[in-house]
């Protein structure tokens, strides 16, 4: 991984990525594959998987420290654009990068990701939080498949009736606090055949999921149907203010018009 010196050490303009999910991985190999001889790339990571996703370009790890030290780091490293390409559940960072770009004068664009709609056959409840979600699983089944990710674990652990097959990105370092549970680890995309057979293979009878939208988890929800099993959903938060697209191409025009333009 690349570490950022304190002045930056090019004179093309800079693009921040804040990513952490496959569209900033996606963007970054865009960006780098097309524009490199224009732009200077970094994507941020919160640094929070051991093993993160290889990605083109510069890379920094860990969080900035707020968003007062983020906009210090955009003005030290004269970042020309930020995009926020975070996950729609991470609503900490986004809130931060729209504080420090209007402290740091930085133009920002929010990559966002298309909503999942239920289709015939879906069994879709929707709930606020996750401790809602958890309070009411028990009224859906008694073997669930939990996708919700390793920091959303603990107000499931409680349900000591229900059998849950926990699905993280990698292998936990701590136990898990669950009474009885398997654990899988895996990075999506996965084919519909592959979840179907998973779940029908361990008897779930409950999807518990973030309504995270996209295109790389999705195959859970066409198994679940395929299944006729219920699902539970928990709701987005709002959006990240500001100007926002939900495709590369057209994050891609924004940038060439933002920091290439002499005359922006
Ligand atoms: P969060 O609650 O919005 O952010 C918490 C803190 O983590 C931020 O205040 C920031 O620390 C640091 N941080 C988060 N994303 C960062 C980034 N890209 N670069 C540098 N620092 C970052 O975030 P979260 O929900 O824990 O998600 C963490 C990361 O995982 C995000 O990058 C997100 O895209 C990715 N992710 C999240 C989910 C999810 O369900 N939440 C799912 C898949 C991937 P400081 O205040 O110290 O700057």
């Amino acid at each position: 991984m690349e570490r950022l010196s304190a002045v930056p050490d090019s004179d093309k303009p800079r693009v921040l990525i804040l990513g952490g999910t496959a569209e900033a991985a996606a963007l970054a190999r865009a960006l780098v594959d097309g524009f490199s001889d224009q732009l200077d790339i970094t994507t941020s990571l919160a640094g929070r998987t051991r093993a993160p996703t290889a990605l083109p370009g510069r890379v920094r790890s860990g969080g900035f420290g707020g968003a007062a030290a983020m906009a210090v780091y955009l003005k030290e490293q004269q970042i020309a654009v930020l995009i926020d390409a975070t996950h729609p559940f991470a609503a900490q960072i986004s809130a931060n990068a729209q504080a420090a770009c209007e402290t740091a004068n930085v133009p920002r664009l929010v990559l966002s990701r298309p909503s999942w709609s239920p289709r015939p056959g879906d069994n879709w409840s929707y709930f606020d939080t996750i401790e809602a979600a958890a309070e009411n699983l028990t009224g859906f089944g008694r073997r669930a498949f939990l996708t919700v990710g390793v920091q959303e674990l603990k107000p499931f652990a409680a349900l000591q009736n229900i059998w849950f097959l926990v699905r993280l990105i990698e292998q936990p370092t701590d136990p898990l606090p669950f009474f009885d549970c398997k654990i899988i680890a895996g990075r999506g995309p996965f084919s519909v055949e592959r979840e179907q057979a998973l779940m029908a293979s361990h008897k779930i009878e409950v999807l518990v999921t973030k309504a995270s939208g996209g295109n790389a988890t999705a195959a859970k929800l066409a198994a679940a149907r395929l299944l006729s099993l219920p699902v539970v959903l928990v709701r987005r938060p709002p959006a990240p203010a500001g100007p926002s697209v939900d495709g590369i191409p057209a994050v891609l025009d924004w940038i060439l018009l933002s920091a290439l333009d002499p005359m922006s």
